[in-house]
């Protein structure tokens, strides 16, 4: 079985009418970059940056994020690397700093955060334009849902990239900027945002737990934390017609994306960029081989609209 495994990794992700689909990884600290080349990725689709700054009193540095950055670069020079800037607050929070907020989940996280620690933010997007020079950055906003949010990360990144112009410090000047798709007003809005993004990636994880109303830690209310509501599917839906429209590149880096009783579902619905744990890579590309896109389109598509969660054994996938 560990060669059959072995030589899937270096077969492409193809389906069967000839759709190839890019298979990326999630890591969460940089070393992991090397188990998501074992795997055969074609990238990475989600880099947690925070967590090189949770478990720690002293915040990392601008050096020491710009090695964990670059390191997790140089390994993979020549394929996209997605880093998502600090997703602090709610479920992560840095240590003895009490999270205060009435409603964690629905305050002063991510990207918010980071617009209100401007000294914080900056340190690492000096730290990411550093690291650009050796391979290809994509540089992720996570929880985005304001277009005036954008225009400050975009101001803040032109402020850094001041700064190092200043030190004589190089960054590329072929880094992507793309943001999260998880709270429903991005996904509602999606078409401008696409337009003044170069890619979007959606984290089903807080899109379902958003849409649905659903603390996706709340053991009290797992029962209908639920994939297959249609909203859930909806939003998902409209935001990869839209980035087929605008041009752009819609992925899925929740937890979704690397379930395999959903690979059917998703190319179904039109997806080819998923971002997954290494582990669930090469289950995935076998799925992904015996696929049939165009057939799982025109079943989806029927299936949309219904009150109730699809159901995935009746239409056969
Ligand atoms: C998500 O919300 O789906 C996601 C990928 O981000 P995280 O799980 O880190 O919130
Ligand atoms: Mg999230």
């Amino acid at each position: 079985e560990r060669a059959e495994l072995i030589l899937s990794k270096d077969e492409p992700a193809i389906t069967l009418d000839g759709k190839r689909v890019r298979l990326e990884a999630n890591i969460e600290l940089p070393h992991e970059v090397s188990q998501a080349l074992d795997m055969g990725a074609d990238g990475i689709g989600l880099f947690r940056s925070e967590f090189l700054f949770m478990g720690r009193q002293i915040l990392p540095s601008e050096e020491e994020q710009f090695e964990a950055y670059a390191h997790v670069l140089r390994a993979m020079p020549d394929k996209p690397v997605t880093i998502r800037t600090l997703d602090l607050g709610s479920d992560k929070t840095l240590d003895g700093e009490a999270t205060v907020a009435v409603n964690p989940a629905l305050g002063l996280r991510a990207v918010r955060y980071c617009l209100s620690r401007p000294d914080l933010f900056a340190t690492q997007l000096r730290a990411l334009l550093r690291a650009s020079v050796y391979g290809r950055l994509r540089i992720l906003i996570p929880m985005l849902s304001h277009m005036h949010e954008l225009l400050a990360v975009r101001d803040a990144l032109e402020s850094a990239k001041k700064e190092l112009d200043a030190a004589g410090m190089p960054y590329s000047d072929n880094i992507e900027l793309g943001a999260m798709v998880e709270i429903p007003a991005i996904a509602i809005a999606i078409e401008p945002f696409l337009k003044a993004l170069d890619f979007v990636s959606i984290g089903t994880n807080d899109l379902i737990q958003y849409t649905l109303a659903i603390d996706r830690v709340d053991n009290e209310v797992s029962d209908l934390y639920d994939p297959l509501h249609p909203a859930v599917l909806r939003l998902i839906s409209q935001t990869i017609q839209a980035g087929e429209r605008v041009g752009k590149c819609v992925a899925i880096c929740g937890e979704m994306a690397g379930d395999a009783r959903y690979t059917k579902l998703l190319l179904g619905l039109g997806l080819n960029e998923f971002s997954m744990h290494p582990q669930q890579l090469l289950d995935v590309k076998k799925l992904v081989r015996t696929s049939h896109t165009n057939a799982l389109r025109t079943k989806i598509a029927s299936a949309l609209n219904r009150a109730e969660s699809i159901d995935l054994n009746s239409l056969g996938i």
